[in-house]
Order: structure tokens, then C-alpha cells, then sequence
């Protein structure tokens, strides 16, 4: 494309964002015309479920508390089976990127109208995707039916979120942005929106480590996730999302925290490669450099730096990087097996930026 040149699609959704929205659940529901919504959750969050659930009054029509990570069909079949018997016509999807995936995968079923609480950082809310497994098998669906039509972002919910939780799912937030400053299909309003989040999530979490209640730091981190989420579901991801899902599914790793520790690295990889997204993540995080700054933030934020230390085997790096090359994701440095190969070994170890 000549210089300068870009295509921007926005999406259809509503927003509602502030401390206590979450009281405004029941006229949300009416706007979409629901008149018998199903309240989805996790196990861990089923009282938050039931608290908020009870604001729809007579509009709720069941509580369904089995979401879980990523998306098993058995959880969902069963959960279609209560759509069906209670004559659901609405779906409420309050929690993290389970709950969210759980709430997409019916959307996708029933084409029911769709309301989001997300309780976490992950940003699963704002993209028209959803990964599902089946028999152990992890699937990839695309469809703009997939976005929800109305997202409540109440900051109240978040600040049970614990500390060390916030500041994982929090990088997890900002690598969205990081990969959205240097996407193939980047334009000038997902930067701007990369930049913003990564600003306000950078400046919010080392508050919530010793303050977690903070309603300042929290609105601010909650904002951040919204935006970095919005890049998510914009632009292309590139190496370091194809790197977490990968070594995600080859050793169980745990979602955010994979996300924490393989940015750095996956930021110097490509920072030669993509000088003007670097000046922009660096000036976000006010830092020099932009690998270190991410770095520097995972260290204050007292998050695991090692692969090592969240249960990745040193004989899995060669296997990781066999897999990583393989149908690479658009990137804008090669991805090349033994230069992977290094910069997973760095994570597994656990190096400061070169
Ligand atoms: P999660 O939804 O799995 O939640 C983790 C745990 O924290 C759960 O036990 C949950 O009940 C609990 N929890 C959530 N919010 C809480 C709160 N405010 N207070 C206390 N406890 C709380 O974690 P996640 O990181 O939000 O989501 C990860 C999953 O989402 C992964 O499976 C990932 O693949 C998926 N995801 C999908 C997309 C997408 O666009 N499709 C985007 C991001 C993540």
C-alpha cells in the first residue's frame, strides 16, 4: 500500500463505563428488548451473578454458572439447553474472558441479543472473536455476531479483581496494544487508541499493587483494557500472540501470565523492525526504550518474569519454537526458528532485554 494509505472498519456496540453502571443492568436489557435473560458467570463468581442478576428484576429468567477457560462446547450445549427450556431470549455475560467466551458462543448459537460485564482486564468484549474446544481441541471462530451489543464496564466490579490477578491481566491488555501499534493493518485510530490504553493501564497498575480499592487507578486500568481490547478486536495480532497461544496450548500455561512474561522479549524482537511503534509504547510507558519499559513494569508489578517458573519444561523451547514458525502470523520482523528459538529461551530464563 503506498505510505499512508489505510482502511478502518468500526464496530457496532454500545458502551457504558463507570464506577456503580452496573445498577443500570436492567434498563440496558429493556434497550435490547429483553424480557427473559440468562445471567452467565463462573462457578467463583456465581454471588456476583445472583447480586447483579436480581437488578434485572422480573427480566431474569435463569443463572447459568458454569463458564470455564476456554470455552469447552460440552459447557455451552448445556447452557443451550436452559436457553431453551426457560424461553431465554437475552444473554448476560458478567466476569472475564471465560464468562465473555461462554456469552459469545451462545450469541453465535441463538443470535439472542448480548450484554457484557466484563470483571477483568482481557478485553475479550471488544473482538469479534471466539476460541471454543471440543474433545481437546481448541477452534478459532470469526463473526461480528460475536460482539456483544452492549458492554457495561462497571469499575466496581474490578477491584475484587486481586492485585497480582490485575497486574497479569493488565500486560495481557497492553500486548494487545503493543501489537496493535505495529499491525499490518494498523491505522491511525487504533494508535491512538494503543497508545492511550497502554498509558493508562502503565500509570494505573503499580497504583492497585498497593492500593487495590483505589476507584482512580481502577477507572484508569478498567480504560486502558477497554481500549487495548478495541485494538484487539481492530488490527491483527502478530508474533507475540502467536507465541502465548502457542505455548499456552503446548503446556497449560496460564492465559495473562504467559502474555506478562513473553512481551518484553516479543517487543525486542521486533523493535528494529518497528522504530515508530516503539517511540509510541515508550512514550506511553514514559520510559527510554520501549522493550525495557515493558520489562521494567512486569518487574515493579512483581509479576513471574520466567517461563520456568509457571511450569514450561526446558526441553519444550526447541518444540516451541518447531510449532512458532509454523503458519507464522503477519509480523514485521522474519520470523525466524533459531532467533524464536533464542528469544523463547530468554523467557524461559527469564533475561532483561539485550
Ligand atoms: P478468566 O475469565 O478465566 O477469569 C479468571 C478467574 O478470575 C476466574 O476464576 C474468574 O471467576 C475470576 N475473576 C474474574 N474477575 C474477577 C474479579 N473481578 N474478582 C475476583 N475474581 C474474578 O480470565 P481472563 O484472563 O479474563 O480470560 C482469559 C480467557 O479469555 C482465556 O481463555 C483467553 O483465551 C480468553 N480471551 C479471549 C479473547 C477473545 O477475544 N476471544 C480475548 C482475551 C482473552
Amino acid at each position: 500500500a503506498r505510505q499512508g494509505a489505510f482502511a478502518y472498519c468500526s464496530q457496532q456496540y454500545r458502551v457504558v463505563f463507570g464506577a456503580g453502571t452496573s445498577a443500570r443492568l436492567g434498563e440496558e436489557s429493556e434497550r435490547l428488548g429483553i424480557k427473559r435473560a440468562l445471567v452467565l458467570t463462573t462457578p467463583e463468581q456465581q454471588d456476583l451473578g445472583r447480586r447483579l442478576g436480581a437488578g434485572l428484576g422480573d427480566r431474569l429468567a435463569g443463572l447459568f454458572a458454569g463458564a470455564r477457560m476456554h470455552t469447552p462446547v460440552e459447557g455451552t450445549n448445556e447452557a443451550l439447553g436452559i436457553v431453551e427450556s426457560r424461553d431465554i431470549d437475552g444473554l448476560v455475560a458478567i466476569g472475564g474472558g471465560s464468562t465473555g467466551g461462554l456469552g459469545k458462543a451462545l450469541a453465535l448459537r441463538t443470535g439472542l441479543p448480548h450484554i457484557a460485564m466484563p470483571t477483568t482486564y482481557a478485553g475479550s468484549e471488544m473482538t469479534p472473536i471466539l476460541g471454543e474446544t471440543a474433545n481437546g481441541i481448541k477452534t478459532t471462530q470469526h463473526s461480528q455476531d460475536l460482539v456483544p451489543d452492549t458492554v457495561i464496564y462497571d469499575v466496581d466490579l474490578t477491584v475484587s479483581l486481586p492485585p497480582h490477578i490485575s497486574a497479569a491481566s493488565g500486560l495481557n491488555a497492553i500486548a494487545h496494544a503493543v501489537e496493535a501499534l505495529y499491525a499490518p493493518d494498523a491505522n491511525p485510530l487504533t494508535s491512538l487508541m494503543a497508545e492511550e490504553g497502554i498509558a493508562a493501564l502503565a500509570r494505573a497498575l503499580p497504583r492497585i499493587m498497593t492500593a487495590p480499592a483505589d476507584a482512580g487507578a481502577r477507572r484508569d486500568a478498567l480504560y486502558g483494557a477497554w481500549l487495548c481490547g478495541a485494538c484487539l478486536g481492530a488490527v491483527g495480532m502478530s508474533l507475540h500472540h502467536k507465541l502465548c497461544h502457542v505455548l499456552g496450548g503446548m503446556f497449560n500455561l496460564p492465559h495473562a501470565e504467559t502474555h506478562a512474561i513473553v512481551l518484553p522479549h516479543a517487543a525486542t524482537y521486533n523493535a528494529a523492525a518497528a522504530p515508530e511503534a516503539m517511540i509510541r509504547i515508550a512514550r506511553a510507558l514514559r520510559a527510554t526504550d520501549a522493550p525495557q519499559g515493558l520489562f521494567d513494569l512486569t518487574r515493579r508489578l512483581a509479576l513471574p518474569r520466567r517461563l520456568a517458573e509457571i511450569g514450561m519444561p526446558e526441553d519444550g523451547i526447541a518444540r516451541a519454537a518447531e510449532m512458532a514458525v509454523r503458519s507464522p502470523y503477519a509480523n514485521p520482523r522474519p520470523v525466524e526458528r533459531v532467533a524464536i528459538q533464542d528469544l523463547i529461551a530468554a523467557a524461559w530464563r527469564g533475561d532483561a532485554p539485550a
